[in-house]
């Protein structure tokens, strides 16, 4: 007898607690998609990517035929630990941080040292992280490793990984301008912001003796590791206000673990001779690897792709294909903590890979040049810094000449009006038709 009304109550509390747990669900994901919108959306093409080449001067950091080039000054052999290695690191941190010293906002700086069990002991480590706003709640991570193999002797690894390190430093010293005023608009707007750029040099990834998982990529571990331990919590506050510290992609109601802040991490490697070819290694990012693609092809068609004396090179396609077989290297205790990765490295490997001759002669100018414009277009894309870029382009040679020309005039206007101004002869000699 009592039963009969409970049973018929009972339903219906379920159904109210079903319909109240849906409803809250649904709100949260709401608000979820509010605060973040796909980044495939985000991604945002940029119309005129014949600036890109006129963000800055590739040669004064990529061109290892010139001596004073900040690629032929880290092409020495850098075994961790070392005097040499100590010099590299300070050669790659030192466009960062004259960064500041110009009137930008500067970059984050990390060396953060370790010490690692090696087949020779505990040997001492140094990673290298550069953060364009720490407050940022997430960040696209570009990283290369910037030791060298302790053998064979006087090793260099001029693709592994001398050049991807310099094609890095181009990358973020292009964009450096576009970061500052895309940070400046976004806490005028109040909104964006949301993602930063961030660089990676990652040291000891070469084995000591032979490669396995205990001997090899000592850096990333170490760096996986502490940031799969610690809690996102930014160094300071935001550069100029704009972003705030959100969710984690994978939870709204717990600390950011610091690893969950990297949205996606682009690893080069094995770059900087001719003709790479680049397959999409991970299902998950093999739309950014259409993005990379996509950002090479454009360029080729706006003659922006080769140096300016290598016009007339014919276009190649580095990126097709897939291959989703297992290439160990930085990226894995990165993507073993859940983070996706674009693994940016050739298969075949290079034809000087792990020997003597991956020096100097390993490299092409043209391709590093190449990669340069490839990294600078996907990172704008990625960061959406289309508005700001045009404003920080170096003018090309013809606007170049022809604010010459109008500063010139302007500048005969000037005195042309001085004289007449005033009654003194100005001293020195001056033509007739500047009176
Ligand atoms: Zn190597």
């Amino acid at each position: 007898m009592c039963a009969a009304p409970a049973a018929r109550r009972t339903p219906a509390l379920v159904r109210a607690l079903l319909l109240l747990a849906l409803a809250l669900a649904a709100l949260a994901a709401g608000v979820a998609a509010q605060r973040r919108p796909p980044l495939r959306a985000r991604f945002a093409p940029l119309g005129d990517v014949a600036l890109i080449p006129r963000l800055l001067d590739a040669a004064p950091l990529l061109d290892h035929r010139d001596s004073a080039s900040l690629l032929s000054r880290i092409l020495v052999p850098r075994v961790p630990g070392t005097a040499a290695s100590q010099r590299v690191a300070d050669a790659l941190l030192a466009p960062f941080e004259a960064s500041s010293k110009s009137g930008g906002l500067g970059w984050h700086i990390e060396r953060l040292p370790f010490v690692a069990q090696t087949p020779h002991g505990k040997q001492s480590m140094t990673n290298l992280v550069v953060t364009k706003n720490p407050a940022s709640p997430r960040r696209l991570t570009l990283a290369a490793h910037y030791d060298s193999k302790i053998m064979p002797k006087g090793f260099i690894g001029a693709t592994d990984s001398a050049a991807p390190c310099a094609i890095l430093v181009d990358t973020a010293m292009a964009l450096d301008r576009a970061l500052d005023a895309a940070e400046r608009r976004w806490a005028k707007e109040g909104s964006g912001g949301d993602v930063t750029l961030q660089i990676v040099f990652f040291d000891g990834e070469e084995a000591y003796e032979q490669w396995t998982h205990t001997d090899s990529i000592y850096g990333s571990k170490d760096l996986a590791q502490n940031w799969t331990r610690s809690a996102h919590s930014p160094p300071h506050a935001p550069l100029v206000g704009a972003a705030t510290l959100s969710t984690s992609r994978f939870s709204m109601l717990r600390p950011a673990r610091h690893i969950d802040t990297i949205e996606h991490l682009v690893l080069l490697d094995l770059l900087g001779a001719k003709s790479p070819q680049i397959p999409s290694y991970f299902h998950p990012t093999a739309w950014l690897h259409d993005k990379v693609r996509s950002a090479q092809r454009r360029l080729l068609d706006a003659k922006a792709f080769w140096p300016p004396n290598e016009s007339s090179r014919s276009g190649e396609d580095w990126f097709n294909g897939h291959s989703w077989g297992g290439i160990e290297d930085d990226h894995l205790p990165f993507l073993a903590g859940g983070v996706p990765v674009l693994h940016l490295i050739p298969s075949p490997f290079p034809r000087v890979w792990h020997t003597m001759g991956d020096d100097a002669s390993a490299l092409d100018y043209g391709t590093d040049y190449g990669w340069a414009m490839i990294m600078r277009l996907f990172v704008a894309e990625y960061l959406g810094l289309g508005p700001d870029l045009a404003a920080t382009a170096q003018p090309s040679v013809r606007d170049a000449a022809e604010q010459a020309r109008r500063a010139q005039e302007a500048q005969r206007e000037e005195q042309i009006r001085a004289g007449a101004a005033i009654d003194v002869e100005p001293q020195g000699p001056r033509p007739r038709d500047e009176l």
